[in-house]
């Protein structure tokens, strides 16, 4: 099992110097973060596979490296001065700022997943949504309201008959659950409460923002940390931030701040669209080709969060690869559609190659897959010019759940029409695009098999680089029980936990009298309740939930309870002593490939030959040595960072040239000469 909470991995992250919280000594940032001695060479080698899968394994592609800060100029015509923005608002209870689409989408999602089987709570949803609708402008507020009266019509009929249904099919009366479906009127009652529900869908897709604004404004939605439902309007806040070239001392808005203004990148991409023509010629390259850069880039987000997920400062991975047009693909070569779904496929053999340790089972295998996912943007979610864009998502522990870590877009030719001058009227007009009388060149390409002029199309695969270091944590992040606790160990935890409830159970009533008579109580009930029903049912699966015994143990509810506080220590000695934290990382990605231990470090020979080992490998790789500790916990601080070889120097070393190479996944250890050591080790390194 990989990580079941971003806590997990956020905690190992912290404790072994991956990530550190940025500008700590000032009490930190939020969501500002710092890149430790682990972090720094896991980041490093996730960059470095990219650009080796991307560059030198193909014959298409070239590296670039754009200024971070270019022309405002770029961020005018690529659109994002004018429309790269969230909409936000603010509670006025309690002045926290929120994504105005995120509290829509939550609401609109809880409404979805309310018990479908209650008839009261359906028609309480519609009704909400009427009065969404009601709340909308002309003309919208009459088809909205149309289409919300046309549910609950619908429902009218369909709902006495679907309970019938439901009655049927719990009781498993198959049969008359299918005459039920069989039946005519029932069909028909369906059909049009199917129907009434997807105009409903549709009508929110296409009109996304004026219902975001409507739910505000009817006061359907309530503020997650206070419960207030006052906020300000929506109103749309630009993600760039800004700075300015040279010193300035003109205010805001003036045309001499506006021309010395720049912005930090939101994205690489842009740098590689200014360059397009540049590698080109220089390369002399012929479509198709791409381009890829990898560096920092910056959004000012209104809601950061979930660890190093969404941050305000972040690393992408970017491929611009130019395509030509439609009508310019001859019989045999691909055309755009068909380089989109090669480049989908690329990419997700990437994500799940470099997710999978070299020893993983085929079950393994497949349940990594299954936490993968390439899913097709709906046409409301595409950019006005993108054909297709296809995100590549993965299933995050916790309450994150599925999040984009790459977006394949077919971005058509919009970018590079968008930089050109010169451009016709049909094909601005079709891109929606205003001249652009500031851009000095027209970014075509002379193709000399067409003998013809044109602006290639683009197929944009972009990912992130942090993100894509979260994503590989979770997947690697392994608690195992090494060591079965004996019978009467576990026979211990079970009477522990009876004697937690006991006294739990006390507390709970102690605490319901408090609240009876209005006085402040010790304990909230229901989180005690909460604690113990966690704690019975992680009891219930030992010995392989032992490492959560301590999970359960942190649960709000267990605070202040005296049995838990006396249980900890020993629970906690019994988890060490049991099992082991191992990131599974692919060796490629692993922050230390190798570390070398002597089996005593008072013994000098034993000494001399492991760093001797060391420095060997050194030039090539991180590889660490360590005599800190006895053998058995160094392997497990070696576990814990994922590295796949540890090496011991023992007596035995001294006298046939041989040492144990343990492997991290297997703990299986073997005997290899020193002199083989390379052949060893590096093809397994390499993931082969
Ligand atoms: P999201 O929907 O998560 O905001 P997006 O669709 O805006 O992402 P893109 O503009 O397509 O993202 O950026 C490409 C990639 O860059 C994303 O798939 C993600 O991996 C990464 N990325 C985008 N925004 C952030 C961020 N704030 N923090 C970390 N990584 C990010």
């Amino acid at each position: 099992m990989p990580a079941n909470s971003l806590e997990q991995v956020r905690n190992l992250c912290m404790r072994r110097g991956f990530v550190f919280p940025g500008s700590a000594v000032y009490g930190g940032v939020a969501s500002f973060w710092d890149y430790g001695p682990l972090g720094v060479e896991l980041l490093n080698n996730i960059k470095k596979a990219w650009w080796q899968d991307t560059i030198y394994t193909r014959n298409d592609m070239e590296g670039l490296d754009a200024a971070v800060l270019m022309s405002r100029k770029v961020w005018q015509h690529s659109g994002h001065e004018a429309t790269f923005s969230d909409p936000l608002v603010d509670c006025k209870a309690c002045r926290s700022r929120f994504r105005a689409d995120d509290l829509v989408g939550a609401w609109i999602g809880k409404v979805r997943q309310e018990d479908v089987r209650r008839a009261d709570t359906w028609l309480r949803h519609f009704q909400a949504h009427e009065r969404v609708c009601a709340a909308m402008p002309e003309p919208l507020r009459t088809a909205g309201v149309q289409i919300m009266q046309e549910i609950q019509a619908a429902h009218e009929i369909w709902w006495p008959l679907g309970r019938l249904f439901l009655k049927f099919k719990d009781a498993g009366d198959e049969a008359a659950a299918r005459k039920m479906v069989d039946d005519e009127d029932a069909r028909r009652a369906n059909q049009r409460m199917k129907s009434a529900q997807e105009a409903h869908k549709q009508f929110i897709e296409q009109n996304a923002t004026a219902f975001e604004f409507a739910c505000f404004k009817a006061k359907e939605i309530e503020c997650p940390k206070c419960g207030s439902k006052e906020f300000t309007e929506p109103r749309n806040f630009n993600l760039m931030f800004q700075s300015h070239v040279g010193p300035v001392a003109a205010d805001k808005g003036t045309d001499e701040e506006k021309a010395a203004r720049v912005y930090l990148r939101p994205e690489t991409a842009q740098g590689i669209f200014m360059n397009f023509a540049h590698v080109q010629r220089a390369m002399a390259r012929k479509i198709p080709f791409g381009v890829a850069q990898i560096g920092k880039a910056f959004r000012n987000e209104i809601t950061p969060g979930n660890f190093i997920f969404r941050t305000r400062e972040f690393e992408q991975m970017e491929i611009e690869f130019f395509i030509k047009p439609p009508q310019f693909v001859k019989e045999g070569e691909k055309n755009d559609q068909q380089w989109h779904e090669e480049w989908v496929e690329q990419r997700f053999n990437w994500w799940l190659r470099y997710a999978t340790s070299p020893s993983a089972t085929l079950e393994d295998r497949d349940a990594t897959a299954a936490r993968f996912r390439a899913r097709a943007q709906t046409p409301d979610e595409l950019a006005h010019y993108a054909k297709a864009t296809t995100d590549i998502e993965y299933l995050f522990p916790g309450s994150l759940g599925w999040g984009e870590i790459e977006g394949v877009a077919n971005r058509t030719d919009f970018d590079l029409t968008a930089h050109s001058n010169d451009i016709p009227e049909e094909d601005l007009k079709r891109l929606k695009l205003e001249p652009n009388k500031d851009s000095t060149v027209k970014l075509d390409y002379f193709d000399p098999d067409a003998k013809a002029r044109y602006i290639p199309w683009v197929i944009e695969p972009s990912a992130g680089a942090t993100r894509a270091m979260l994503t590989f944590l979770c997947e690697a992040y392994h608690d195992e029980v090494v060591t079965e606790p004996t019978k009467q160990q576990i026979d211990q935890i079970k009477s522990d936990a009876a004697m937690i409830r006991k006294n739990a159970e006390k507390k709970i009533k102690e605490a319901q009298k408090e609240i009876a008579a209005g006085r402040e109580a010790k304990h909230d009930p229901a989180k005690v309740e909460a604690f113990l029903n966690v704690l019975d049912e992680t009891v219930a699966r030992l010995p392989a939930s032992l490492t959560e015994l301590l999970t359960a143990l942190d649960h709000e509810g267990a605070q202040n309870l005296e049995p838990v506080k006396k249980f900890r220590p020993p629970t906690e000695k019994l988890v060490e002593d049991c099992t082991r934290t191992v990131l599974r990382l692919h060796p490629a990605l692993a922050p230390v490939k190798l570390a070398v231990f002597p089996l005593k470090k008072n013994k000098p020979e034993l000494v001399e030959l492991a760093q001797a080992i060391k420095e060997r490998f050194q030039r090539h790789f991180r590889v660490v040595y360590d005599d800190s500790a006895g053998i058995g916990r160094l392997y497990r601080r070696q576990d814990e960072i994922g590295t796949p070889f540890c090496i011991t120097v023992d007596f035995e070393s001294l006298e046939d040239g041989t040492v144990t190479v343990r492997e991290r996944d297997s703990m299986e250890q073997e005997r290899v000469k020193i002199d083989d050591l390379p052949s060893y080790l590096l093809p397994r390194l390499q993931g082969e």
